[in-house]
């Protein structure tokens, strides 16, 4: 169990870091929700996890654009025994093309954050005497596609960025890896379906398999909840060895 142990995740009122807070919850941690929003909606959130959980959630409002919000955030939060970094957003457009403060966000948000994250969550790591990190990258942290130049570019980073805390944590109880998924079906991915249906004039459930899925083989959309559970495999005692890594969650995608 998670029990006394503190989670912080990245990005986590919506989609994969929502789902992952979840499972973190269940297992007994207490978590730490982010986002730049501080709605009444994401206060809510922590409140229905805590109650339904009998853990102690909290939502903390952070830009991940912004490394001094970074930072605050994680020493905000006190305690930080797993970091998950989950903030990420997209933009579509070719490189020519692509605009400069979109290439910036991108970059910050989705790569600088974690740079940020860690470094604050570093310390408190050593002081516990154990900690986790676990980047959410993606199967574009391993393969490229055309017109994501930011995005790719981005995981690609936070891969690399892993590579090097696990190296300088290797000698004590701390792992640093990433995880690969695939498509999930978040409100990221969703908002993409109606307009790629139109675009292509095909029904929705073809623009899914033809389309969105068409770099996946399974057919099939990765769960927040699959993703939640590998985190929790990442913070378990059988994963101890693992650090400085990538596990995919892509239904084969990046077997060829
Ligand atoms: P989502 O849009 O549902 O969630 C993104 C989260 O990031 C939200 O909670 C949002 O509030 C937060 N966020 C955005 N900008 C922020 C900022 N400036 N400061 C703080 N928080 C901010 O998307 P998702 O699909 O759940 O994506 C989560 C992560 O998973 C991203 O890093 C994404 O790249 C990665 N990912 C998603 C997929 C997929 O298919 N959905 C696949 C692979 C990787």
């Amino acid at each position: 169990s998670l029990n006394g142990k503190t989670a912080v995740i990245t990005g986590s009122n919506s989609g994969i870091g929502l789902g992952v807070a979840w499972e973190l919850a269940r297992a007994g941690a207490d978590v730490v929700l982010n986002s730049f929003t501080d709605r009444d909606e994401d206060h809510a959130l922590a409140e229905e996890i805590a109650k339904a959980t009998g853990t102690s959630a909290r939502y903390i409002k952070a830009d991940m654009s912004k490394g001094d919000e970074c930072r605050a955030l994680v020493e905000k939060a006190g305690a930080c025994d797993i970091l998950v970094n989950n903030a990420g957003i997209q933009h579509v457009a070719a490189i020519d093309e692509f605009p400069v403060e979109k290439w910036d966000a991108i970059i910050a948000i989705n790569m600088s954050s974690a740079f940020h994250t860690t470094a604050a969550a570093l310390p408190l790591m050593r002081k516990a005497g154990w900690g986790r990190v676990v980047n959410i990258a993606s199967a574009h942290g391993l393969r490229a596609s055309p017109f994501k130049s930011a995005y790719v570019t981005a995981k690609h980073g936070v891969v690399g960025m892993t590579k090097v805390v696990a190296l300088e944590t290797a000698r004590e109880p701390i792992t640093a890896n990433a995880i690969c998924p695939g498509y999930v079906l978040t409100p990221l991915v969703e908002a993409q379906i109606p307009n790629t249906a139109k675009e292509y004039n095909i029904p929705e459930a073809e623009a899914i398999e033809k389309v969105i899925l068409a770099k996946q083989p399974s057919k099939e959309f990765v769960t927040v909840e699959q993703l939640g559970g590998m985190v929790l495999f990442l913070c378990s005692e059988a994963a101890a060895q693992i650090t400085g890594t990538t596990l995919s969650a892509d239904g084969g995608w990046t077997a060829s």
